[in-house]
């Protein structure tokens, strides 16, 4: 491919007219979907808003208004990018206490919030019947639970000798009512051999939301992307994720960010704005059938994440009251609801309030 100029130019890929194949609801395959990565990113973007119009014709993007739980920081996992966790028995580990549950659900009520983002490390000297009191405390406050990413699902499971779905139908019992898509990473396992050879498999984390979305669960999905992978790899990913969208239907949105340096073992460089603003284009072009893409204002800022709406971009994440995970890398992006709110007006979108299953809330 060569030669390309703004989307509609003369650009040809395999013959074919990169805006037909781009803009006309065209299935990518996989070697078209690799050669994304030799557009430009105007092309990139204006491809992407062309999905985005399709799939999300109204001019809105939404936000959520919550909070991020971390339960625990104990993990066993030891994953190479992650700046957050302690080991069992350091004196740095905690799980939060009652009382400081209560108050940080008491805070999120008083500031509007629908529900709790709830994720912790794998923390092994907690009983499965924690979890339960955990989700259904949350449930009867009030507050959706979008808890327990794959990881962790599978990690309960294996430690307690249940199944998959015997875990996701206890803790949807209790009170969880969505699944968060995080500890994805690249869904390649060469890579995450080499990032997080203690957490599941990508086979494994797919099973969880499989296993999730056949229990009537809605799941996001994430990729964090700028460390150890190729381009290439990324593509794979995303394909992993249309492939069982495709089976189940049961993915809301797909949250692409970057890896963040800061304070990890792994170390290296943080991915710039416009290879971020690149691979969201292209995870938009792929993921034909995920219905929402979501920017990390968090690691990004609010400038490029104002850009990202040009991008593919419907979902601005959310409010984030308390966020420890990606803070803990030494990057430290707060927006409020005032903030999220004006940053989507100047780009020309009208903010809407959602929940974690990405219904309207209203203003
Ligand atoms: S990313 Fe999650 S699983 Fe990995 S070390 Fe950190 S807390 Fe543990």
């Amino acid at each position: 491919m060569s030669g390309l100029g703004p989307a509609g130019g003369g650009a040809t890929f395999h013959g074919v007219k990169m805006n037909k194949l781009l803009t006309k609801g065209k299935r990518l395959d996989f070697e078209e979907a690799c050669r994304l990565w030799d557009l430009d990113l105007l092309t990139l973007g204006q491809a992407a808003q062309g999905v985005r119009r399709r799939i999300v014709p109204e001019p809105r993007v939404t936000f959520v208004i919550d909070r991020n739980i971390n339960y625990t920081n104990v993990c066993v996992s030891g994953c190479r990018f992650c700046a957050f966790y302690r080991a069992p028995g350091s004196p740095e580990g905690y799980v939060l206490t009652w009382e400081e549950l209560a108050e940080k659900l008491a805070e999120l009520k008083a500031h509007g919030g629908s529900g709790v983002l709830l994720q912790g490390g794998l923390n092994p000297d907690l009983p499965f019947d924690y979890y339960e009191k955990l989700v259904s405390f949350i449930r009867d406050s009030g507050l959706a639970v979008h808890g327990f990413s794959p990881p962790e699902i599978s990690f309960l499971a294996r430690e307690n000798d249940l199944t998959l779905p015997e875990v996701i139908r206890r803790l949807r019992d209790a009170g969880l009512s969505s699944i968060p898509g995080g500890g994805a990473e690249i869904l390649v396992d060469r890579v995450r051999r080499l990032l997080s050879p203690n957490k599941c498999t990508s086979r494994e984390w797919l099973a969880v939301m499989a296993a999730a979305h056949r229990e009537g669960l809605r799941t996001s999905a994430t990729m964090m992307f700028g460390h150890l992978e190729t381009r290439r790899e990324r593509i794979e990913h995303l394909f992993k994720v249309r492939d069982l969208q495709d089976e189940t239907g049961g993915f809301t949105a797909f949250i692409p960010w970057t890896y963040q340096p800061g304070g990890t073992s792994l170390g290296g460089e943080a991915t710039g704005a416009v290879e971020y603003l690149r691979t969201l284009a292209v995870s938009r072009l792929v993921l034909d059938n995920v219905p929402h893409l979501q920017v990390s204002w968090v690691t990004q800022g609010p400038k490029v994440a104002q850009i990202a709406l040009s991008f593919g971009v419907d979902d601005f994440g959310s409010t984030m009251l308390e966020e420890n995970v990606v803070a803990a890398t030494g990057v430290g992006f707060r927006l409020d609801r005032a903030e999220i709110e004006a940053l989507i007006r100047q780009a020309g979108y009208e903010p809407q309030v959602r929940d974690h299953r990405y219904n309207i809330r209203g203003q």
